[in-house]
C-alpha cells in the first residue's frame, strides 16, 4: 500500500461504501486518512460488570449467553441480548434492530460500551457502541467519531479508517515526512506518521490535541507556502500588453479625478497609488482590494481602467451577476459621460448576439458576468481585468484568461468582510488594499433588534415610514434550508412570507424576488423598485450582493439570527446609499442570550471587518461567510480564528523559503500542489 492506492483496495468494503466515499471526494488512502474526525466518545473505561456503576459510560466485554428479538404490541421490537463475564451478567436492549441477532451468536465474545442506567430496579446496559470479539476500534477505547455524511455512517468510516492505520503498521509502510527536522523540533510537533494514526486512535486526549495540532499546523503551513510559491511564479510572469504611465497619462488621471463630483477618501487615494504602482510593472498585477459596501471600489477601478484606455487596451469587469453588472455599467458609463472617445459595452446573457463581436472590437471597458470568458468572445489587447464580489480569482481562471492569450493585470474586489488575518493567511498569493474610511458626511444606520413582541410595533413603524417620508422597504428572509443555492422548499417557504406580508401591507405596493425568478423579470422588478413603482421589496439573501437602490432607506431581516454578522452587515449595506436617515431592523423569533448578545454587536457596529472578527471569535470560521465558501479553501482541520498557530505557521514558511528549496523536498511540494489548484472561484 502507498498514501496514493485507491480505496477500492479497501478490504471487504462494498461498492456502495466505496461510491460513498468517492462522492466525498475520498478516492484514495489518503483521502480518507485526512478525514478527520470532529470528536471522539470516551469508551476506554473497561470494567467488569461486577464493577459497574449506575451513571457510568462503560465498556464490557464477555459471552453472549442469549440473544433474541421480542416483539411489543406497540411494534416497537426489542433485542434483548445477555452478556456474561467471569464476575457476572447484564442485560442489554437494542431497539428496533432485528438483524443484530443474526449477528450475535450465542457463546461468542462481544464487547459492548455505553452508559449504564437503572430501569426499575434492573441494571442495564444502554449500548452506544459494540463489536463482536476484542478489536478495541469501536469500543474500549477513546472512539473517533466521524462526520455523518452521503449515508456513511461513523462507524463504517472508522472501520475503513482503522483498516488503512493497520496496513501502514502491518506492511511498514513509512509515512513520509514533508517538513524539515528542524521545523518539527523548533515547533515541538509529533511526527507525521504519529499524528496520522493518533488522530484516529489516539491513547489520551491530550494525544489526541497534539496529532491535531500538527496537522493543523501542516494544513496551515502548506497553504501559505503555496501561496508563496503561486506569488513567485507569478512574479516571473510577464504581462502581455505592457502598462506605461507617462508625464501626461498622470495628468490625465488628475484631470479625471478633479473632475469627480466629490473628493476622494485618504483610503481611495492610498489604494490607487498601489494600483497604479502594479501597473506600471511588466509582472502581472494581482491585487485584492478589500473594502465596505458603499466604500467607493468602483471608482477604484474605473481609474485603473482609465489608464488601461489611454495605454490603448481593453478593460474587462466581471462581476457575479447580471444584476450586478448592469449596475456597473450604468455606474462606469456615468463616471466616463464627458468622455465620448471611451466606449463602454456591456454584455449578458440577455445581450443579442447580434454584431457582438464587432462591439467588443470598438469597445475600451467590457463590462459583464463572469461568463464573459467562457463564451466565444475574443478579446484583443486585454490591459486589465477587473473582478468584482469575488474573494479570489484563482490558478485555474488565470489558466482561463491564459487560454485566450491574456496575462493582463488583475484586480478582484470584494465588500465581504474577511478579517485580516485570515485574508492573509488564505490569500497570501494576493496583494492586499482595504478601504477601510467611508466617504464623508455618509448617516451611520440605525439598527434595531426587533423581538417577537415588538413586531407589530415594528409593522406600524414601517407604514407610518412608508407613508410620510416615501420610504422603500426591503424584506430579506433567510433560505431556510441550509444550501448554497435556493432549493424549491426554500423558494415556497419565501412565497408564502410574501402571501403574509401582502395581508400585513394591503395598501402597498409588493415586489418578490427570489433565485428561481428569470433574469429578465428579475431586471424589470428591480428596476421598478429603483423607480419606485414598488414600495416593498421581499426578498431572499440573493439580492445581498452590490445592489445601489437609492431611494431604500429601511432594510428588514427576518430570522436574523440565522445570518452570520458579516452577512447581516453585506443585507444592511443595501440601504445607506443616500444623504436619507436609513433604518436597519433585525426581526428575530429566537433569541438566545448569546444571540441578543451578537446581534446588539452588529446594531453597535458599523465596520465589517470588526463584525467578521467576532464572528470568527464566537462563531468560528465556518460562519464568516455564511453558507456559501465561495472561493473559500475549505479548512480540513485547522482553525482559522487560531492566530497563535496562523502566526506560527507563517513564521515557519518564512523560514523555510529562506533556507531551502522547494524542488528539494519531494513530498512537500507534492502536498502543496494541492492547495495551488484549489484557489478556485465561486463558480
Ligand atoms: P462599493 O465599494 O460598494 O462598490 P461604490 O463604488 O458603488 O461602492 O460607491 C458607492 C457610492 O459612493 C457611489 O455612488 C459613489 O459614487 C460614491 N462615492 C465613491 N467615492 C466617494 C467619495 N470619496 N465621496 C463621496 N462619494 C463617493
Ligand atoms: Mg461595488
Amino acid at each position: 500500500m502507498t498514501f496514493e492506492t485507491s480505496i477500492e483496495s479497501l478490504p471487504n468494503t462494498s461498492s456502495i461504501t466505496i461510491r460513498k466515499f468517492k462522492s466525498l471526494g475520498i478516492n484514495t488512502y489518503y483521502d480518507l486518512l485526512n478525514y478527520f474526525p470532529n470528536r471522539y466518545e470516551d469508551y476506554s473505561l473497561i470494567t467488569k460488570i461486577n464493577k459497574i456503576q449506575v451513571g457510568e459510560t462503560v465498556t464490557i466485554t464477555g459471552k453472549i449467553v442469549e440473544a433474541k428479538n421480542q416483539y411489543t404490541r406497540s411494534r416497537v421490537t426489542i433485542q434483548k441480548v445477555v452478556v456474561k463475564d467471569d464476575t457476572g451478567t447484564i442485560e442489554i436492549n437494542w431497539f428496533n434492530q432485528p438483524y443484530l441477532i443474526g449477528l450475535f451468536k450465542t457463546g461468542e465474545l462481544i464487547s459492548v460500551a455505553g452508559n449504564i442506567k437503572l430501569f426499575g430496579s434492573k441494571i442495564l446496559l444502554e449500548p452506544k457502541e459494540y463489536e463482536v470479539g476484542i478489536q478495541r476500534i469501536h469500543t474500549g477505547r477513546l472512539v473517533p467519531i466521524y462526520p455523518e455524511k452521503k449515508g456513511l455512517s461513523t462507524k463504517t468510516t472508522r472501520q475503513k479508517i482503522d483498516s488503512i492505520v493497520k496496513q501502514i503498521s502491518n506492511t511498514g509502510y513509512q509515512v513520509c515526512e514533508t517538513l524539515p527536522k528542524e521545523l518539527i523540533s523548533l515547533n515541538n510537533l509529533m511526527g507525521e506518521e504519529m499524528a496520522y494514526k493518533t488522530i484516529h486512535f489516539p491513547d489520551s486526549r491530550s494525544m489526541a490535541d497534539k496529532a491535531r495540532e500538527r496537522l493543523a499546523f501542516d494544513e496551515l503551513f502548506y497553504i501559505q507556502l503555496a501561496n508563496d510559491q503561486v506569488k513567485k511564479e507569478w512574479k516571473d510572469e510577464q504581462v502581455k500588453n505592457k502598462f506605461e504611465l507617462n508625464d501626461n497619462y498622470e495628468l490625465l488621471i488628475k484631470r479625471f479625478i478633479d473632475e469627480l463630483p466629490f473628493k476622494l477618501t485618504i483610503d481611495q487615494k492610498k489604494v490607487i497609488k498601489e494600483i497604479i504602482s502594479d501597473l506600471k510593472k511588466i509582472s502581472p498585477m494581482n491585487r485584492f482590494l478589500q473594502g465596505d459596501v458603499g466604500s467607493g471600489k468602483t471608482i477604484v477601478a474605473a481609474i485603473a481602467c482609465y489608464l488601461s484606455f489611454l495605454n490603448g487596451y481593453l478593460s474587462l469587469i466581471m462581476a457575479p451577476t447580471e444584476i450586478l453588472a448592469n449596475q456597473h455599467y450604468e455606474s462606469i458609463k456615468q463616471l466616463f459621460y464627458k468622455y465620448k472617445n471611451i466606449r463602454v459595452v456591456l454584455i449578458t446573457g440577455s445581450t443579442k448576439n447580434q454584431n457582438l463581436q464587432d462591439q467588443i472590437d470598438k469597445a475600451h471597458i467590457v463590462i459583464g458576468t463572469h461568463a464573459l470568458l467562457s463564451k466565444k468572445n475574443h478579446f484583443k489587447k486585454v490591459g486589465l481585468v477587473v473582478i468584482d464580489e469575488q474573494h479570489r480569482f484563482g490558478v485555474n481562471q488565470r489558466a482561463v484568461l491564459k487560454e485566450k492569450t491574456l496575462n493582463p493585470h488583475l484586480l478582484t474586489m470584494t465588500a465581504t468582510p474577511i478579517p485580516r488575518t485570515v485574508a492573509l493567511t488564505l490569500y497570501g498569493e494576493l496583494d492586499q488594499s482595504y478601504i477601510e474610511e467611508m466617504p464623508k458626511g455618509r448617516q451611520l444606520i440605525k439598527t434595531f433588534l426587533i423581538p417577537k413582541n415588538k413586531r407589530n410595533d415594528g409593522y406600524r413603524w414601517i407604514k407610518k415610514q412608508i407613508k410620510i417620508e416615501g420610504a422603500q422597504v426591503f424584506i430579506v428572509c433567510p433560505l431556510i434550508e441550509e444550501s448554497e443555492t435556493e432549493t424549491l422548499k426554500s423558494v415556497k417557504a419565501v412565497k408564502i412570507e410574501f402571501e403574509s406580508i401582502k395581508n400585513i401591507f394591503p395598501e402597498f405596493r409588493l415586489g418578490l424576488l427570489h433565485g428561481k425568478i428569470k433574469s429578465a423579470e428579475k431586471q424589470k422588478i428591480m428596476s421598478d423598485f429603483k423607480d419606485h413603482k414598488i414600495d416593498i421589496l421581499l426578498s431572499t439573501p440573493v439580492v445581498e450582493v452590490g445592489i445601489d437602490i437609492p431611494g431604500a432607506t429601511i432594510m428588514i431581516i427576518e430570522g436574523a439570527e440565522r445570518f452570520g454578522l458579516a452577512q447581516l452587515h453585506q443585507l444592511r449595506g443595501r440601504v445607506g446609499r443616500s444623504d436619507k436617515q436609513s433604518y436597519c431592523l433585525l426581526f428575530s423569533e429566537n433569541l438566545s442570550e448569546k444571540t441578543i448578545k451578537r446581534l446588539n454587536f452588529f446594531c453597535k457596529n458599523n465596520l465589517g471587518v470588526r463584525l467578521a472578527e467576532f464572528d470568527l471569535q464566537n462563531r468560528g470560521a465556518g460562519n464568516i461567510f455564511g453558507t456559501e465558501q465561495h472561493g473559500f479553501v475549505n479548512l480540513k482541520i485547522a482553525n482559522l480564528a487560531d492566530f497563535e498557530l496562523i502566526s506560527k505557521t507563517k513564521k515557519a514558511v518564512e523560514y523555510f523559503v529562506g533556507k531551502y528549496k522547494i524542488e528539494e523536498w519531494e513530498e512537500l511540494e507534492k502536498a502543496i500542489e494541492k492547495y495551488k489548484g484549489e484557489k478556485i472561484s465561486r463558480d
